[in-house]
Order: structure tokens, then C-alpha cells, then sequence
């Protein structure tokens, strides 16, 4: 299989041209010896103050503990939770300024000869003593389940194969969102850190990975939120902490109580969002008119032809209302509101009973109370899948921080400052911080 492969070779800046090579004989050593001369290894001119420690084997085994750790998704999930919802951790994982620089320059040109793209998608670059090699964009394969860090993995792993000279090269892995922590076999996070290690014992490469978007355990894995409907968020609003909740759930027939760390996620997220949404961009197309289906119901009785005469006027009163949706966000009480006041306000024409029309009207009423409640527990979920996940991301950094900080940085990609200036979220709890290393 042919894979697209973007080469760009150009020269590298004059950081290291004082220094002797150093033959890749150095550190092709076995794993046991690596530890041992890992310190003889010259000080290199990395753009990041490294850090070598003597600790060397409690460090291995402080790594080999937490790949086990985050290998294990249940109970990563579980903890990961834990501390979303004790709002431990709250710092977002900037890239310090100088790798930052790194990725944005790749970035560019890779834009510039690829275009844009906002869809999932890696690339890679390895900057050696006199050059970078760059090669992507990769997508990834969901009929043959490769993802695109898989192809990053196996491109990279033949590049530092095929060259003596490997000592103090980077590695520069970008993805669009944070390698999954996830999936049926090994996930990418765990796959590129593993590999991270092996490439800086092996080849005495450092590995850098970068990200636009915080992944973690999104994808079809990740059933967390999946239970919160309206019923769960309504029960969880009208209540006043999570022992209320549970005696209140338990007296609705459709209700299964949610765990404690979930209840009070969106107790949390209700009390301090603001939660207003545009109907117009959550609901389209067959979406919009499944929700007033039951109204063809009110008629169903009715003669064939009053029946086709009042299935059009019941289109056209769904058509007008769907006319006048706006891309203005507002409240859910504000979109319950305004359903309301359009279905009173409709006028149906001559013909047709007056006790029809009615019935219409409240079919009408009962079906957009749906919708909105719909969309409304979809809004949540989703702030709380971005939000968890980013938490996860923000822990995992954290975890690896201090046995990877030789080898291997992670974190997310800020574009220049005009770009970064996003859209209020009003979610973002977190403070900007840069790890430092
Ligand atoms: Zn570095
Ligand atoms: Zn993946």
C-alpha cells in the first residue's frame, strides 16, 4: 500500500554544528546498560532545560507503572472522574513557548502545501543535525481500524531504522485531536509514549506531541454521560445534593440514579454555565421533523380527504416554524417560550374544526417541549464529554511529567495570539498555565 508521503527536506539551524556525531553505537546498547549510560550521553542543546537525574531505575519504574495504570480504561476513567469532579486538576496543557514555535512552523507549512483541514489528521517531523524530514498528513483508516498516529508510529520507527547517526534528533508528532486513550487494541496515547521511550533508549531521540484538541476517552468507547437525558438533568436541578437526588430518582419510574461523581458534574455545570444554545444549529433537517411526527396522529381518524388537506397544513406549520428559528442562542426556559407563543399565535386557515386546531396546537406544543429538552440534555452531555476529557488530558500530561520530562513533552498546540483569543466558553474553568520542564 502506497501512503501519502510528504518529504520536505530543508536545512536545520546551526544549534548543534559545533558538535562532534556522536556514533548511534553509543546507544544501541541493551536496555540495563542504557540506564547506566544514560548519563554520559553530551549535553545537548534541546530547547527545553532537560533535567538528568540520577534516579534512573525508580524513574523506569514510576514510567512502567503509569503506562499499566492508563492501560487499564476502566479504572482510568474512574479516577479520571474523580478528579474532574473534585476540580483537581485545572491547568491546561500548554506547550512551552519554544516547542510551541517548533509546531507552528511545521504547521504552516503544511498548510500551505495541503491546505487547511480541521478533520482528524497527523503529521510528523524529524529535525536532524543538518535537516528536517517531514512526512504526513496521515488520516485515519476506519474500514482497516488504523488510526493516524498508527502510520506516524511505523514512518517513524523506519526513519530512525534507516540512519546511523540518530543521537539527538526530535521528534515532532502532530496530531489535530490528542492520541485516543481508548480503543480495542493498545491506544495511541499509550502506543506514542512507549514508543517515545523506546526511541530515546534506542536511538537517543526526543519526542515531542502535539495537539489541537483534547481527545481522551471520546469515541465509541466512552459511555459515561451516556444516561444523562432530560429526566436525569431535570430530577438533578430540582434537587438539592446528591442523596436528594437519589431519593427523588428513585420515585420516577424511568429514572436510574446516576453515581455520585456524575450527579454532581452537572449539578456543577448547571450552576455555574451559562447553558444557553441556538436551536437553529442543534436541530436540522429530518432531525427537525421527526420531532412532530405524533401530530399527524391528531387526524389520523379523520376522512381521506380532510385527512391529506390537514397533513399540509400541519407541514406548513412546521415549515413556519422552522422558518423562524434563529441563530440566536437562548435559555431553555427561553426556547420553551417561544415554542409556546408560535403555536398560540398560529393562525390555521378557514377550513378545518376549531377542536382540531386546538389539538394541533398543543400536539405541536408537546412535540417542541421534546425537542428542546432533547437538544437541551444533548448540549450538556457534550459540555461534559469536553470537558472530562480535557480534564483526562490535562492528568495524564501530569502523570508522565516528571518519569518523561528527559524524553518526551506533551501538550496542546496555541496558535498566534490573535487565533487563541477563542470564543468565550464560559466552561473553561481552567487557568492557562505552561508546564514547565
Ligand atoms: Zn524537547
Ligand atoms: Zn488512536
Amino acid at each position: 500500500m502506497e501512503l501519502p508521503m510528504l518529504r520536505r527536506k530543508r536545512p536545520r539551524f546551526a544549534e548543534y554544528e559545533n558538535k562532534p556525531p556522536v556514533s548511534r553505537k553509543n546507544c544501541l546498547a541493551s536496555p540495563k546498560t542504557l540506564l547506566d549510560t544514560k548519563h554520559l550521553r553530551p549535553e545537548t542543546s534541546c530547547v527545553h532545560p532537560c533535567t538528568h537525574k540520577p534516579e534512573y531505575l525508580t524513574d523506569n519504574k514510576h514510567f512502567f507503572d503509569q503506562i499499566s495504570s492508563w492501560s487499564d480504561t476502566d479504572f482510568s476513567v474512574k479516577r479520571a472522574l474523580e478528579h474532574y469532579n473534585h476540580r483537581k486538576a485545572t491547568r491546561e496543557v500548554f506547550l512551552d513557548d519554544q516547542v510551541n514555535k517548533k509546531f507552528l512552523g511545521f504547521h504552516c507549512d503544511i498548510t500551505e502545501e495541503c491546505g487547511a483541514e480541521e478533520k482528524q489528521h497527523s503529521w510528523a517531523a524529524i529535525e536532524k543535525r543538518e535537516e528536517i524530514v517531514m512526512y504526513g498528513p496521515y488520516y485515519p483508516n476506519y474500514n482497516s481500524g488504523d488510526h493516524s498516529e498508527d502510520v506516524i508510529i511505523r514512518q517513524t520507527q523506519e526513519l530512525l531504522q534507516s540512519d546511523e547517526f540518530t543521537q539527538d534528533w526530535k521528534v515532532y508528532v502532530f496530531t489535530m485531536n490528542s492520541p485516543c486513550l481508548a480503543r480495542n487494541t493498545s491506544s495511541c496515547m499509550i502506543n506514542l509514549v512507549q514508543k517515545a521511550h523506546e526511541w530515546w533508549s534506542v536511538y537517543g531521540v526526543r519526542t515531542h506531541i502535539g495537539f489541537m484538541r483534547c481527545w481522551g476517552f471520546k469515541g465509541t468507547k466512552e459511555n459515561l454521560f451516556r444516561e444523562v437525558d432530560y429526566g436525569q438533568v431535570d430530577c438533578i436541578n430540582q434537587t438539592q445534593d446528591h442523596e436528594d437526588y437519589v431519593k427523588a430518582a428513585n420515585t420516577r419510574p424511568d429514572l436510574n440514579p446516576l453515581c455520585e461523581n456524575v450527579s454532581s458534574a452537572i449539578k456543577h455545570l448547571l450552576r455555574s454555565v451559562n447553558l444557553s444554545f441556538s436551536l437553529k444549529t442543534l436541530v436540522q433537517g429530518q432531525d427537525w421533523k421527526s420531532y412532530f411526527k405524533n401530530m399527524h396522529c391528531v387526524f389520523e381518524c379523520e376522512p381521506d380527504d380532510e385527512k391529506k388537506a390537514l397533513t399540509q397544513k400541519t407541514s406548513l406549520m412546521i415549515e413556519a416554524a422552522q422558518a423562524r428559528l434563529s441563530e440566536e442562542s437562548r435559555s431553555f426556559e427561553g426556547h420553551l417560550e417561544s415554542g409556546n407563543e408560535f403555536a398560540l399565535d398560529y393562525t390555521f386557515g378557514p377550513q378545518g374544526s376549531d377542536v382540531l386546531h386546538e389539538d394541533m396546537r398543543l400536539t405541536f406544543q408537546r412535540s417542541w417541549q421534546e425537542m428542546v429538552q432533547d437538544k437541551y440534555a444533548e448540549l450538556i452531555r457534550g459540555k461534559l464529554t469536553d470537558d472530562f476529557n480535557q480534564c483526562v488530558i490535562q492528568l495524564f500530561v501530569t502523570d508522565f511529567l516528571e518519569c518523561t520530562n528527559n524524553f518526551l513533552h506533551i501538550g496542546r498546540i496555541q496558535l498566534s495570539n490573535e487565533d487563541a483569543v477563542e470564543k468565550p466558553n464560559p466552561l473553561t474553568r481552567s487557568q492557562g498555565k505552561r508546564l514547565r520542564h
